[in-house]
Parts: C-alpha cells; structure tokens; sequence
C-alpha cells in the first residue's frame, strides 16, 4: 500500500450546495489537489453515455475508479462530486457534506437553468439529506462532518476547519498513513 504523507478529502452534497467553490478555495489555501469528478469523468470517458432527461453522465464506476487510483493513492486531493459511496474507505480521511437551504438551492439551481425534472429531483434530494445518509452509511460516522453553506461566511468558516483539520491531520500522521486503519 502507498503511504500518503497528505490527506483525502471527500467534498460531497447536492448539485449546486457549493463543493466546486470550496474545493477552489481550499485548494488554493491548502495546496491540495482539486479532483473535479465530472471532468475526469469526461476526460477519461469513464461513462457509458449521456442521460438527456437528467442532464448527466452515465458513469461507468469501475472505469471512473481505476482513472484516479493512482492520483489518489498518493492523498492530497479533494475529491469534488454530488456521490461518495463508491469511493473506497481506505482512500478517505474525511468526507465534508455541504448542505443548504432549499430555497436558496431552488435559486442556485433555476439559475443554472436546470430541467424541471432535474430541479426538482435535486432539491429533493437535499430535503431528504439523501448525500449525509449516503455518507453516514459509507464511512465511519467520525469521518464525516455536515457543513452549512448557504452563505459566504458559512464557506469562509467552513474553509478555515477544514484547513484546521488538514494541519491536525498532519501532526497526527508524521510519518503518513496507508489508509488501512
Ligand atoms: P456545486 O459544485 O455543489 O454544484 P457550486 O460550487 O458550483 O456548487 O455553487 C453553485 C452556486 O452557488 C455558485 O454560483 C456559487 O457561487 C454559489 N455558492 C455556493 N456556495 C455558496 C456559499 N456558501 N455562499 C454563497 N454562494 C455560494
């Protein structure tokens, strides 16, 4: 197993609750990597095509695994996508769930023009914290934290724990970790 001298964080939630604007961020802040899911995705073509009624990818999560084992094995990345249970337990230090409110979701999504049935399934999505069940029943419960992100100073707080928590996660592993305990 690859020793990872830095961790893997999961940043998971909704279409639309902020995980590409706090990977940004954070990336920038702490010099992790930011793995967007979808453009791997896409640049691997690990799909097997394109669903129109929902507007997304059909991924293929075999194909989509073996096209990030290596990057991720090395820990470092943030890993940016609206699904977390398929990524393996020993790969994950910490897994972020963004949540926010459904009104200011609606409006994030509409502005996205999302088809209707697209809109409406993700925001019931997010009434019914279907990505925090996801989470909990994936990994272990010390792991995973729900964060609230409806607002700029709920993401500049939210950024300033999770940078906290790299650092402590640093001073815990100084010799790395292999991610199997
Ligand atoms: P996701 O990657 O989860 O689909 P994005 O990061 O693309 O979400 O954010 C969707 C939109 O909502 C963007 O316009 C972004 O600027 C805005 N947004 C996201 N999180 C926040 C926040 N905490 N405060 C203010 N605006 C936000």
């Amino acid at each position: 197993m690859v020793t990872r001298t830095e961790p893997n964080i999961v940043i998971t939630g909704t279409p639309g609750v902020g995980k590409t604007t706090h990977c940004e961020v954070l990336a920038e802040r702490s010099g992790l990597r930011h793995l967007s899911i979808n453009q791997i995705v896409k640049d691997k073509e690990a799909h097997e095509g394109w669903d129109d009624e929902f507007q997304s990818w059909v991924v293929d999560e075999d194909k989509l695994l073996d096209a990030m084992e290596d990057d991720v094995s090395k820990g470092g990345c943030i890993l940016d996508w609206h699904a977390c249970d398929l990524f393996p337990e020993r790969w994950v230090d910490l897994v972020v769930v963004l949540r926010t409110d459904s009104t200011v979701l609606y409006d994030r999504l509409k502005s996205r023009n999302y088809p209707e049935a697209k809109l409406q399934e993700n925001l019931d999505s997010e009434i019914m914290e279907v990505l925090l069940q996801e989470a909990r029943d994936s990994y272990s419960e010390e792991i995973v934290v729900e964060l609230k992100s409806d607002d700029s100073d709920q993401m500049e707080t939210n950024i300033d724990r999770i940078e906290a928590w790299i650092k402590q996660w640093k001073e815990d592993h100084p010799e790395g970790h292999d991610g199997s305990s």
